[in-house]
C-alpha cells in the first residue's frame, strides 16, 4: 500500500465515524514532518506531540495555521520553548507547572489553554493529579492570579490494558471527576473538554463522554523508537 495514501485513508475512516463534538488530535510523535504535511494534505489540522524540542522543530517547518497541542508529561524548564505558538497543554498536574505556563504565556502577551491531567488508571507510571487536588486547585484563591492561562478541561489516561469493562470504568470516573470541577468556575477555569482516548480505546471514551481523543499509531502507524 501507498504510504501517503495510508494516512488519509485512515483520518477518513476516523474521522467519519466521529460525533461532531469529539476534536481528533493526530498524534504525531516520533514521526516526520512528511507524515505530517500527509496529514495535513487531508484536511487535519490538529497534531499531538509528547517532546517539547520536537515539536518546537516541526511547528518551526510547518504551516503556521496547525494547532499545536502537548499531551506529554510535561518539565517547567521546557514551557518557554513551546509558549508562543502552543495552542492546547493536556498534562498540567500542578500548580507549579501551571505558574510557569502563565508566566511564559504573559512574556508573549498570549492566554494558553489548558487541561488538568487526572490520574485515573491503576499503574504506578501514569501521571496526574487525584480529583481531590484538582478541585483544590481550580477553587483556590491563588488561581485567580494567573490571568494568562485558562484551564479548559481535564485529561487522563486509562490503564494499558485489555480489560475493556476496568478502561470504561476509569473514562467513566474521569467524566463524573469532570462534571463535578465543572461546577467551579472563574474567569481562567471554564471546563468544556474531556480529553480521554487513545487509538486502542477511542471508541470506548467517546461512549464514556469524551470530547477530544489523542490517536497517533492508528493514523500514522505504529511507532519505531529505535531510530
Ligand atoms: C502517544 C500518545 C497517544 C497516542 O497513542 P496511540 O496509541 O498511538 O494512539 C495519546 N496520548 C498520549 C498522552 C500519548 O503519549
Amino acid at each position: 500500500m501507498n504510504f501517503d495514501m495510508s494516512i488519509k485513508n485512515n483520518l477518513n475512516t476516523i474521522k467519519s465515524a466521529l460525533p461532531n463534538h469529539v476534536t481528533l488530535v493526530a498524534v504525531s510523535k516520533t514521526k516526520p514532518v512528511s507524515a505530517i504535511i500527509e496529514a495535513y494534505e487531508a484536511g487535519q489540522r490538529v497534531f499531538g506531540e509528547n517532546k517539547v524540542q520536537e515539536m518546537a522543530q516541526k511547528q518551526e517547518q510547518l504551516p503556521k495555521d496547525i494547532e499545536w497541542h502537548m499531551i506529554g508529561h510535561l518539565q517547567s524548564n521546557k514551557v518557554k520553548y513551546m509558549a508562543s505558538f502552543v495552542s492546547l497543554i493536556h498534562g498540567v498536574d500542578s500548580f507549579k507547572l501551571l505558574k510557569e505556563i502563565n508566566k511564559q504565556a504573559l512574556k508573549h502577551n498570549r492566554v494558553i489553554d489548558c487541561l488538568l491531567q487526572l490520574k485515573i488508571a491503576s499503574e504506578d507510571s501514569k501521571f496526574g493529579m487525584t480529583y481531590k487536588n484538582a478541585k483544590a486547585l481550580i477553587t483556590s484563591e491563588d488561581l485567580l492570579d494567573l490571568k494568562n492561562i485558562n484551564i479548559v478541561g481535564v485529561m487522563g489516561m486509562a490503564t494499558f490494558t485489555d480489560n475493556e469493562a476496568q478502561i470504561k470504568q476509569e473514562f467513566t470516573n474521569l467524566k463524573t471527576h469532570f462534571d463535578a470541577l465543572k461546577l467551579s468556575t472563574s474567569f481562567n477555569c471554564n471546563l468544556s473538554h474531556i480529553s480521554m482516548g487513545m487509538s486502542g480505546d477511542y471508541k470506548s471514551a467517546i461512549d464514556c463522554g469524551s470530547t477530544m481523543i489523542r490517536v497517533g499509531s492508528s493514523i500514522f502507524g505504529a511507532r519505531n523508537y529505535t531510530i
